[in-house]
Order: structure tokens, then C-alpha cells, then sequence
């Protein structure tokens, strides 16, 4: 695409109530606009990126056979009676009758049971990528808490506790090709009560002085919240490799519950075991903050200067940099598009500082600049936007170059 097409503004100068690295730099780099405290637009450059992490959890999510459904927003008030969450804070109720979802097993329950009544329809899993709306008390930093969020929820359906815990395990492995994907190394972390509550829990947390919770943890690894170590006993080294943990604050990403029968008891679904008796369905739970993980990788993946895209979240793959050479950058963008990569090339009227500066706070991973000076040995300089390293290299050997960096298998 030339970018002189795309709808978007940089900003130089910090928005005046951004309270965050990704919400300065998504909000300077064109990608998100504040509407209101804790709700965000997504323009082209954002929306982008958000649809790529939407992608890849797409992808994942289906591997371990979960099948894609939408829910609405706008949920009956009677739903929630059933459960008895129709009056928590969080719940924005536009109407008498109706509640904003802030979660969906008061949704997909009632309509898993309309689906599935023999032991021979589990086990299932349908999942959705959808806006929520949470009135947050404490709405904030950029797109971490958010009042109206995109979030990937899953819910899973057994006949036993055996079957359901089998695909538990599948879903937390489903979680980390996830992360790594998106350039992130998650911890997973027991939570909820930790050994104090009877069913299982556990959270996915990235280290990063943005996060709002603490973990103790190992680079081997292990981690656990904060709050349960303190419960019980204090532990200094590792159960696992004896190093010594360390703590750290952390961004939840995601979590996966057993919800065990609580909700298929309220909506009294059951189903018919072989011998025709009627039996308990038993669910499992498991969320993504999707839009929080776009500010996450932005709080992991940036320095003064902008962001740093992983290869998979990136606006585009590559940036193109015209300084006055419209006619030849536009010739390798229209060869790299046809190769199938997603080019952006800088053919705007503008200084070079300002198309560098540009391209540093868009951090798209490799940048090629086309000038007088590099085509004057028919060259053009390349560079990566994560460690800064440059090469000069013959025109006709930049398809092969963009190729290798994203056959590479490093997310990075
Ligand atoms: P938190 O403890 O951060 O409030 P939660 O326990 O309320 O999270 P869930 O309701 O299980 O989270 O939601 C699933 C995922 O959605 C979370 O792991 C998180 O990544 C994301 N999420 C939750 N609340 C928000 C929010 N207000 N804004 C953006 N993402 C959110
Ligand atoms: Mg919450």
C-alpha cells in the first residue's frame, strides 16, 4: 500500500493523559484514538494488528477443535437472574431487561444445551472473539483495562471431569503457541484460590512493569501469583531447577477456569449417558484479552523512539522508504506484494527525518530505504526495527532478503 493512501497521523509530541508506554506510542503512531476513558478506535494501522492477533488465536483455537460462534452483546437480564450475576458493578444494563455481556456463560450455555443432549454430541468447545463491556472501576493504562475490550472467550463441554481435564491441558498448550506467536513469553499461573479452591485455574502473565499483579517466577518456568505465595509457604528458590525466584509485575493475558457444573446446573443442562440416565454437563472456561494483548506486545516490544513489531503482529511486513525516488521504491513494493508480503511504502511529500521518525514509531520489522545514494550502486539499505542492525544490499536481492527474515521461525 502507499502510505500517502492510508488513513492515519502520526504525533509527535506524548497525548497529555496518556498514562502508559502503549498508549502513548499506539496512540502517537496512528494506531488506536481515545474516545472516552477505558474505550478506543481502532484506525487502519491498529485494526491491522489487532486482526493478526485475532489470526493467530483463530488458528489455535481451532486446532484444538473449538469452533467459532459470535454472541451477542446485547444479553436478556433473565439470563443473568438464572445465575444470580444480573446486579454485579461491572455490568452496564442499558435497559430494565438488559445487560452489556461482560462475559458469555450466561449466552452459551443455554445454547450449548439446545445443541448437545447425548453423550455422543461431546465432547465440545465453541469460542468467540467479541467486545465486551465492563464498567472498570479503575479503567486505564491504554489498551491493558479497558471499559469495551475485544476478548477470544471459549467454553468447553464434558461428560466427566476426566474428559474435561484432557482438554484443559490441550487449551494451556493452545495458550503458549499463542503467546510465542505474538512475541510474548507467558507464565501460567495457578490463581483463583489457588489450593485453596476446589476447582482449577490458572492465569497466563507476561513480566512487565506496566502489569497490575505480581508474581513470584523462574526463568525455567515456574511462577506463581504473589498473593497465594504469601497464603502459604514463602518460597525463595525454585521446586523445579533450585535457582533462586524472582518477582516481578505481570500482565494477565488470559486464563482458563474448570467451571465444573455451576452453570450447566442453572440452566439445568443435562445430558443422557449410555444408559439413558441423565447426567451433568461439565464446562470449561478460558478468556484472551485480545485488544489487552496488542498493549501488551506494545509495552514488551518498544523503546523511546516507537514500537517494535513481532514478525506476526506488525502493521504491515515491510516498510518502504521513498527519499525522492517514488517511481523505483514503488517498482520493489508492487514485486514484494506480488511475492505476497504486505508492504507500506512511504511515497509521502515529506522531509526524511520525518518519514524515519515515522517508520521508527510504526516499527514495522524491516524498513528498506531507496534513495539517490543507494541507487547510485543500485543498492538500498535495509534495516530491522528490533535491533537497530543495517545492511546494503543489491536491489535485485531484496525479495530473497524479506523472504529469509520471515521464514526465520524466530516471532522476533
Ligand atoms: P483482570 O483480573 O485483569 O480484571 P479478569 O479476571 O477480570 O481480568 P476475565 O474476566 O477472565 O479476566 O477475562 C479474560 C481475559 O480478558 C483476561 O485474562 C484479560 O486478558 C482480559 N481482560 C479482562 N478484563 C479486561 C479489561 N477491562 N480490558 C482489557 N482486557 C481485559
Ligand atoms: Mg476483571
Amino acid at each position: 500500500m502507499k502510505q500517502s493512501f492510508l488513513a492515519f497521523r502520526t504525533d509527535k509530541d506524548t497525548p497529555h493523559d496518556a498514562d502508559s508506554a502503549n498508549a502513548k506510542l499506539l496512540t502517537q503512531g496512528g494506531f488506536i484514538q481515545k474516545e472516552m476513558s477505558g474505550v478506543y478506535s481502532f484506525l487502519p494501522l491498529g485494526l491491522r494488528s489487532l486482526s493478526k492477533i485475532e489470526g493467530i488465536i483463530r488458528e489455535e483455537m481451532n486446532t484444538v477443535g473449538a469452533q467459532e460462534v459470535r454472541m451477542p452483546a446485547l444479553t436478556p437480564r433473565q439470563n443473568w437472574e438464572q445465575t444470580g450475576r444480573s446486579n454485579v458493578d461491572i455490568a452496564y444494563t442499558p435497559t430494565e431487561n438488559t445487560v452489556l455481556g461482560w462475559s458469555h456463560e450466561e449466552i452459551v450455555t443455554p445454547m450449548a444445551k439446545a445443541l448437545f443432549r447425548s453423550y455422543r454430541d461431546f465432547p465440545k468447545c465453541l469460542y468467540q472473539v467479541q467486545t465486551k463491556f465492563r464498567n472498570e472501576p479503575r479503567a486505564k493504562s491504554g489498551l491493558l483495562r479497558g471499559r469495551e475490550f475485544l476478548m477470544k472467550d471459549a467454553y468447553s463441554f464434558h461428560t466427566s471431569p476426566e474428559d474435561f481435564q484432557k482438554y484443559y491441558e490441550e487449551m494451556a498448550k493452545a495458550y503458549f503457541r499463542i503467546y510465542e506467536r505474538c512475541g510474548l513469553k507467558a507464565y501460567k499461573i495457578e490463581s483463583g484460590g489457588g489450593e485453596f479452591s476446589k476447582n482449577i485455574s490458572h492465569e497466563f502473565s507476561v513480566i512487565s512493569p506496566a502489569g497490575e499483579d505480581v508474581m513470584i517466577f523462574c526463568e525455567c518456568g515456574f511462577a506463581k501469583n504473589k498473593e497465594i505465595i504469601s497464603e502459604s509457604a514463602k518460597q525463595k528458590v525454585c521446586p523445579d531447577c533450585q535457582k533462586e525466584l524472582q518477582e516481578s509485575p505481570c500482565i494477565e493475558v488470559g486464563n482458563i477456569f474448570d467451571l465444573g457444573t455451576k452453570y450447566s446446573d442453572a440452566f439445568k443442562f443435562h445430558f443422557s449417558n449410555t444408559d439413558g440416565i441423565q447426567k451433568h454437563v461439565h464446562m470449561g472456561c478460558y478468556g484472551i484479552g485480545v485488544s489487552r494483548l496488542l498493549g501488551t506486545i506494545a509495552e514488551i516490544h518498544h523503546d523511546e523512539t516507537g514500537i517494535k513489531f513481532p514478525k506476526n503482529i506488525a502493521p504491515f511486513q515491510v516498510h518502504i522508504l521513498s527519499l525522492r525516488e517514488d517511481q523505483k521504491a514503488d517498482e520493489i513494493r508492487q514485486e514484494l506484494e506480488e511475492d505476497g508480503f504486505e508492504v507500506l511504502c512511504d511515497d509521502r511529500d515529506e522531509s526524511p527525518g520525518k518519514k524515519f521518525a515515522d517508520a521508527d514509531l510504526i516499527g514495522i520489522p524491516i524498513r528498506i530505504v531507496i534513495s539517490k545514494r543507494t541507487l547510485a550502486e543500485n543498492s538500498a539499505e535495509v534495516k530491522y526495527r528490533a535491533t537497530g542492525e543495517t545492511h546494503y544490499i543489491p536491489l535485485i536481492e531484496i525479495p530473497r532478503f524479506v523472504w529469509e527474515f520471515y521464514t526465520d521461525s524466530s516471532p522476533t
